[in-house]
């Protein structure tokens, strides 16, 4: 269940994917063109962008461009959608920073599942898969955490942020990385609310010991790690 933006500007083509994709189980938004996709990235970041190459005005190349050119769109997994099947045109795709390429028409069993494989690599939290680390177990479909083999309890935006850090692990993130990623909504959130929740993370993680994993880096922000810190 991931939030997908789709950027296509025929309505038909634009309707049958989202249909498809919500009958998958994920979040769908559209956009019409690539200058009201930019509106809609600027107030939240999807999970991934399935994007049409020949957009009125500019360009899903021009556009693709533009994301991976930006520090906070960079991490964005995009899917150029297109008529066109040359080797030239993919080869350019790809380069531009697109990570995989559909060539149209397609099945929509075939969207899905490489829908599904780009998650995998790109955003393995808006996958359905079990992490484990060091003990600590989240599972996204019972929706259950248990650390050192004891149920913890979680509410729902601690679980986002632990499904998070645990698939994102041994990597700093800024708060507003965070705000980004968890609540997907980069504007009307303070940055202190992170720090809020990060501490009701480390409590309900505390019995087992498992609060030690979530790392403050001062000055930087937070960090899921197996390696214990060594003091700054
Ligand atoms: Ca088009």
């Amino acid at each position: 269940m991931a939030k997908i933006l789709v950027v296509e500007d025929e309505p038909a083509i634009q309707a049958l994917i989202a249909t498809n994709l919500k009958r998958a189980g994920h979040e769908v938004t559209s956009a019409a063109d690539a200058e009201s996709a930019q509106r809609q990235i600027k107030q939240a970041l999807p999970d991934l962008i399935l994007l049409d190459w020949m957009l009125p005005g500019m360009s899903g190349i021009e556009l693709a461009r533009s994301l991976r050119n930006d520090e906070r769109s960079r991490i964005v997994p995009i899917i150029m959608l297109t008529a066109r099947g040359d080797e030239h045109d993919k080869i350019l795709g790809l380069e531009t920073g697109a990570d995989d390429y559909i060539t149209k028409p397609f099945s929509p069993r075939e969207l899905v599942a490489r829908i599904k494989a780009v998650l995998r690599r790109r955003a393995p939290q808006a996958t359905e898969d079990a992490v484990e680390i060091a003990g600590l177990r989240l599972d996204p479909v019972s929706h259950r955490v248990a650390a050192g083999g004891q149920a913890a309890e979680l509410g729902p935006t601690e679980f986002r942020l632990l499904h998070f850090l645990m698939t994102h692990a041994e990597r700093v993130h800024s708060r507003s990385q965070l705000l980004d990623q968890v609540w997907g909504d980069h504007v009307f959130v303070e940055e202190r609310t992170v720090d809020v929740h990060i501490r009701r993370l480390r409590a309900a993680l505390e019995a087992s010991g498992h609060d030690a994993l979530i790392q403050t880096v001062r000055g930087s922000g937070y960090r899921l790690s197996a390696t214990p810190k060594v003091a700054d």
